[in-house]
């Protein structure tokens, strides 16, 4: 009973890192055994459950509170202010990332002096599985919101949600029962997934001891230069441009950001996918960082899904890495292009986990280089979506609060609490 009562008091974050520490140790012990073949399969399985359980509440949660927030907002003038804003940061954070990416990657040369096998499936085509950007346009709008909703398809939720969400705030006085029940259907949402955080500690113990056990870690050191450079300005990004946006732009400590932010940090390096980590990743910021719910819902939910600036280093890095790997001389008009490249394909980059590497099929076939390139560092990608997850997740939530803070809607006292 008294073990029962201590349990108890160990905060939720606190209990998520022993399950990633736990995770990581034992996946590690089972990737030197050679009889763990079951155990692995069951960490998959307990692992893809609690990934299910976050993928079955992301779209209701998105659909709904977003078209809460939108209601609530009842000002187009005000949603395309922040909708504005909301862009242009994404935007910015996003070119910085790319442009830090491939400047730190051609400073160290790091695909010079690394032998790496060819790949043997040099003909693969990942790009098959890539969507144009024209297409990717015209997907936005759903020409069947049933199937976007069964599809999980989140730009085309996002955009259902804002017409859905004008709709109802031009006829709200007619439908107040309507409204009344969507806002019963949020604080259902909320529960369900604090009941799928309590299960937090065991789904990222089960995720990352899979991973470990998997992993071979002898794939590391030939790469160790790609992966020390995305590293390297991960931690710029992470550590020095956004506390610098954060003091000088919304005026917020980045060590109580930071702090509050712990938690979704933790879950997005575990679960390596944005739309899992989206509705925490909403109340926390709501909850604990003073952002409105409609401003963070809208945020978060376009951020999940369009702004990706982890994903844009990891595929700078890659597309220099390649380049110099096949020997394949670069112009500055060819950097250029990747630069942009990857701030259009962050927009078709989903949430999920390895989404990115898939994506960097379209930034490498743009610029010419080998999209065969892309299985040479497959080996290690698990592990550097993990980390890019996170660069992603704090990306959206810099945002949110550089965004609430210039709309003058942000609640200090709960930060500073
Ligand atoms: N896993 C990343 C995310 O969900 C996307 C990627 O693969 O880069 O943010």
């Amino acid at each position: 009973m008294g073990g029962y009562m201590d349990r108890r008091k160990i905060s939720r974050p606190v209990k998520i890192l022993i399950g990633m520490g736990a995770g990581i140790a034992i996946g590690m012990l089972c990737s030197l055994l050679p009889e763990s073949g079951i155990l692995i399969r069951v960490f998959e399985i307990g692992g893809n459950l609690f990934l299910n359980l976050f993928k079955m509440i992301v779209v209701p949660v998105v659909l709904v509170s977003m078209i809460l927030g939108v209601v609530s907002m009842n000002n187009p003038e005000l949603l395309g202010r922040i909708g504005g804003k909301t862009l242009f940061w994404f935007a910015s954070t996003t070119l910085v990332s790319s442009a830090m990416g491939i400047f730190f990657s051609l400073r160290f040369k790091i695909g010079e002096g690394t032998t790496l096998q060819q790949p043997q499936n040099a003909g693969v085509n990942l790009s098959g599985k890539v969507h144009s950007i024209s297409e990717t346009l015209i997907n936005m709008v759903p020409s069947n919101m049933f199937q976007s909703v069964v599809e999980s398809n989140m730009l085309q939720i996002i955009v259902i949600a804002l017409i859905l969400g004008i709709a109802l705030a031009k006829i709200s006085s007619k439908a107040p029962s309507l409204l009344a029940f969507l806002k019963e259907v949020d604080t259902l949402n909320l529960s369900i997934v604090n009941l799928i955080l309590d299960l937090a500690p065991i789904g990222v113990f089960c995720l990352l001891a899979h991973t470990f056990a998997c992993f071979g870690f002898k794939v590391l050191l030939p790469l160790s230069k790609y992966l020390l450079c995305f590293l390297g300005v991960s931690a710029l990004l992470m550590f020095v441009i956004y506390p610098v946006l954060l003091i000088l732009i919304a005026k917020v400590s980045p060590f109580r950001f930071y702090k509050r932010m712990f938690p979704v940090m933790l879950l997005a390096f575990s679960t390596s996918s944005s739309n899992a980590v989206l509705p925490t990743n909403i109340n926390t910021l709501n909850e604990k960082i003073g952002v409105s719910k409609n401003i963070s819902t809208f945020i978060l939910s376009l951020g999940a899904t369009i702004n990706m600036n982890g994903t844009a280093i990891m595929q700078c890095c890659a597309a220099i890495l390649i380049a110099q790997l096949y020997q394949i001389p670069l112009s500055l008009v060819q950097i250029i292009e990747i630069i942009s490249m990857t701030l259009v394909a962050s927009i078709g980059t989903a949430g999920m986990p390895s989404a990115g590497v898939l994506m960097l099929g379209l930034v490498l076939q743009s610029v010419g280089l080998p999209v065969s390139g892309i299985a040479l560092i497959l080996g290690v990608d698990r592990i550097v979506d993990m980390f890019r997850t996170v660069v992603n997740v704090t990306g959206d939530a810099v945002t949110a609060v550089l965004v609430s803070a210039s709309e003058k809607k942000l609640d200090r006292s709960i930060l500073e609490s």
